[in-house]
């Protein structure tokens, strides 16, 4: 798609890592241990399907670094998981509870599947045999999983379960983004779009532009992108586009979102209703004030960067941009929000819910959006001073604060 460009996202993480280390301060010894995992297991799944045979899954657990604390991260369901993915998207998560000052380094895991394709009763027997392949190494002080790509509330409800029977004690610490009578947290469905919103706010306001009627496009209308689309709608913004896997709706007036929101399926897919679409790749190139790519990696890269008329980028998914596409844009003076910072959101309103967990007591939506929105914009404020002081681009900001913290606590505990 990109000609020459590297579009691996372990080797472009481990660039900045590196990048954001040394300017720090460190050395080869911290480059060497915090570019890789310290822990990855590779599992095999038997489950029994609903016709009688077995089939094998392959699933993965990374496991960054526990210098910080527990590790904490999703869990994916897709067919294109693979080893280097969850690798990188568990340094992802170390660098994101970084940013937000979490008591945690960053996990993540992923099943190679395909949730669309099976009954509800094969991803049951399959999210608990996951659990059963992985609970050596997890636990609500050691490792804690939460949700993901095609993973929900009713998946981390089975897998609660799951490790509960094996340890014989009620665990719902060991697991976030529960059901909220399983001890789920309020406002954790649609925190990291809230996140996501509250980060256009401040990116906004560095560019002068106001919110009310500002014009948005959202790429990927899943959990992130839907519930964004509405925050920036109820916000007084146009959403003028969004999309999902099969193509783009675009109306330069606005589209309906809460429309779009109810005819939407449970994968995020709602343009195969419309005749009247657009590609995806031409929703990345619309002229609008904020552009947010919520769907998966390497959409904005350096044969289309150049074409993005777009004032700010805010990335609410994981790894959209390349690091060629990251200079590309840095340089034609757009405001990227990077991943990393954009899309904490989550993992923020998990700790929430890990916290409301060990202490048996429940919080209001209010006070989690109070604190969702203190965090946020700590984090984002930490990014931006530092890029402004030092004159680095905002991704390799955010990687200094994110990394900076656990780097401390690696030396402090005298591994180095
Ligand atoms: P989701 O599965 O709910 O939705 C994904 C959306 O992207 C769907 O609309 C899908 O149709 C669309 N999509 C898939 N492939 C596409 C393609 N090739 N082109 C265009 N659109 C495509 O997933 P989600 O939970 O909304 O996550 C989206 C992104 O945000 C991922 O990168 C994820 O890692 C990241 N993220 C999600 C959360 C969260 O809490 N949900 C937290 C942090 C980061």
């Amino acid at each position: 798609m990109t000609g020459m460009e590297d579009n691996n996202v372990l080797t472009s993480t481990q660039i900045v890592i590196e990048d954001a280390l040394r300017k720090l301060g460190y050395g080869d010894d911290m480059v060497e241990l915090l570019k890789e995992p310290m822990r990855l297991l590779t599992v095999r799944i038997p489950v029994r399907m609903d016709d009688g045979k077995t089939r094998v899954f392959i699933g993965f657990r990374a496991q960054h670094n526990d210098a910080v604390g527990p590790t904490k991260g999703g869990v994916r369901f897709h067919p294109d998981v693979n080893e280097i993915e969850v690798k990188a998207l568990s340094i992802w998560m170390s660098l994101k509870c970084g940013i937000a000052n979490l008591p945690y380094g960053g996990g993540k895991g992923g099943i190679i599947c395909d949730p669309r394709k099976m009954s509800f009763r094969e991803l049951e027997r399959l999210s608990r045999g996951y659990v059963r392949a992985i609970s050596q190494i997890v636990g609500p002080t050691k490792d804690i999983p939460a949700p993901d790509v095609m993973t929900n509330a009713q998946i981390m409800a089975w897998m609660m379960d799951e490790y509960s029977r094996i340890r014989e004690f009620d665990s719902p610490g060991f697991i976030t983004g529960k059901p909220l009578v399983l001890g789920g947290s309020m406002g954790r469905e649609s925190a990291t779009a809230k996140g996501v919103a509250i980060m256009i706010d401040e990116a906004m306001a560095k560019k002068n532009i106001p919110v009310n009627g500002a014009r948005v496009v959202i790429q990927g209308f899943g959990n992130a992108g839907s519930f964004l689309a509405k925050f920036m709608h109820d916000a007084g913004a146009r959403v003028i586009a969004i999309s999902d896997v099969n193509g783009a709706l675009y109306n330069e007036q606005g589209l309906d979102i809460e429309d779009l929101m109810d005819r939407r399926d449970s994968f995020g897919t709602v343009t195969n209703l419309f005749k009247d679409t657009i590609s995806n790749d031409e929703l990345l190139s619309l002229e609008c004030d904020v552009l947010v790519p919520a769907a998966i990696e390497n959409q904005i890269t350096a044969s289309n960067a150049d074409r993005i008329r777009a004032k700010i980028i805010v990335e609410a998914a994981n790894g959209p941009t390349t690091l060629e596409a990251t200079r590309i844009v840095t340089d034609r003076g757009i405001l990227l929000i990077p991943d990393v910072l954009a899309s904490a959101g989550g993992v923020i309103v998990s700790y929430f819910e890990w916290v409301q967990n060990n202490q048996g007591y429940y919080w209001s939506e209010a006070e989690v959006d109070l604190k969702l929105r203190e965090m946020m914009v700590r984090g984002f404020n930490s990014v931006y001073e530092l890029h402004a002081m030092k004159k680095v681009d905002m991704r390799l900001a955010a990687y200094m604060v994110g990394v900076r913290k656990m780097a401390e606590a690696v030396r402090l505990r005298g591994w180095i």
